[in-house]
C-alpha cells in the first residue's frame, strides 16, 4: 500500500530536478500525479516515465506566473482525476546573485512572478478544493535562500523568504478545516536551476561565502523523500513550518 493511495497530487515544474523527482515518487506511492511544467516534451517524458512504471500521470503545460494557466491547470486535473489533494509549489527560478544595487525592475518582477505569485495563484485555487473535502496537503519548496540572507541574489532571497510567510500563514489559517501546509527550504541539490545562470561577480562572491561550510550537495530524490513525508499523513501533525533539507549546512 503507497503512502499516497487514492490521492491526486499537482506538482509545479514537474519536468525537471525536485519536481520531477517528487512526481515519480508520488506516483510511485499511488497517487495521480499532475506532471505542470512549460515545456511539452519533457512533461510528456515525465509523464512517460510514470506510465510506464504503471503509475497514473496527467501532463499540463502552465507557466505558474500566469494566474490563468494556473486555472486551467487545475480544471484539468479536476477534469481528469476529480480532486486535487496534494499541491507541490516546486517550480522555481534564481537571480543570477543580483545584488540591490544592480537588480533591475524586470528581474525582480519575474523571479517575484514565478517564485511568489505562482505559489499564491495555486493555493488560491487549492484552498477552496481541500475546504471543500476538508482535507488536503500543501508543500512549498521553498529554500535555505528564504531562511538566511545571502544564499542568492536579493530577488530570489526576498521570494523565498516570502513563500515561508505564505506557508505559515496558510497552515495557521486553515490548521482546523483538515488542511497543512509546509515548506522545505532545501540547500544545494544537484538539479538544471544553475545551467542558464550568469551570475554577478560580486553578488556570486558575497553568496559563496558560507559555501566552504556546505557539508554536501543534496540529491533531488532526497528532497522527494522529505516532500513525501510532508505529503503523507505520516506528516499529521506538522504543520505551518519549514523544514530544512541541507545536509546539516545551515547547523554550523
Ligand atoms: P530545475 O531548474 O531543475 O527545475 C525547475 C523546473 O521548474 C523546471 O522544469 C522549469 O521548467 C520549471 N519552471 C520554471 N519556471 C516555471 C514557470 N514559470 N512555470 C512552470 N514551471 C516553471 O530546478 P530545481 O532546483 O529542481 O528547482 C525546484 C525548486 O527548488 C525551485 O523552487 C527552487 O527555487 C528550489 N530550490 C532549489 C535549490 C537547488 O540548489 N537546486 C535549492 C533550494 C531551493
Amino acid at each position: 500500500m503507497g503512502k499516497l493511495n487514492n490521492k491526486t497530487a499537482l506538482v509545479t515544474g514537474a519536468a525537471s530536478g525536485m519536481g520531477k523527482a517528487i512526481a515519480q515518487l508520488f506516483a510511485k506511492e499511488g497517487a495521480n500525479v499532475i506532471v505542470a511544467d512549460l515545456h511539452q516534451n519533457e512533461i510528456d517524458e515525465v509523464v512517460n516515465t510514470i506510465t510506464i512504471d504503471g503509475g497514473k500521470a496527467l501532463g499540463v503545460l502552465c507557466d505558474v506566473s500566469n494566474e490563468k494557466d494556473i486555472k486551467k491547470m487545475f480544471n484539468a486535473a479536476v477534469a481528469h482525476f476529480k480532486t486535487v489533494d496534494v499541491l507541490i509549489n516546486n517550480a522555481g527560478i534564481m537571480d543570477d546573485f543580483m545584488p540591490i544595487d544592480q537588480v533591475s525592475n524586470d528581474l525582480w518582477n519575474r523571479i517575484m512572478a514565478v517564485n511568489v505569485n505562482g505559489p499564491m495563484y495555486a493555493c488560491r485555487f487549492a484552498v477552496p478544493i481541500m475546504l471543500k473535502q476538508e482535507s488536503g496537503v500543501i508543500v512549498n519548496i521553498a529554500s535555505v535562500g528564504g531562511l538566511y540572507g545571502a544564499r542568492a541574489g536579493v530577488a530570489y532571497t526576498a521570494s523565498k523568504h516570502a513563500v515561508v510567510g505564505l506557508t505559515k500563514n496558510i497552515g495557521f489559517m486553515y490548521a482546523q478545516k483538515g488542511i497543512r501546509c509546509n515548506a522545505i527550504a532545501p540547500g544545494g541539490v544537484n538539479t538544471n536551476i544553475g545551467k542558464n545562470m550568469n551570475p554577478n561577480p560580486f553578488g556570486m562572491e558575497r553568496g559563496m561565502a558560507g559555501v566552504a561550510t556546505m557539508p554536501r550537495m543534496g540529491e533531488a530524490d532526497e528532497i522527494a523523500k522529505t516532500a513525501l513525508f510532508l505529503a503523507s499523513a505520516d506528516s499529521s501533525f506538522v504543520n505551518g513550518t519549514v523544514l530544512t533539507a541541507d545536509g546539516g549546512w545551515t547547523a554550523y
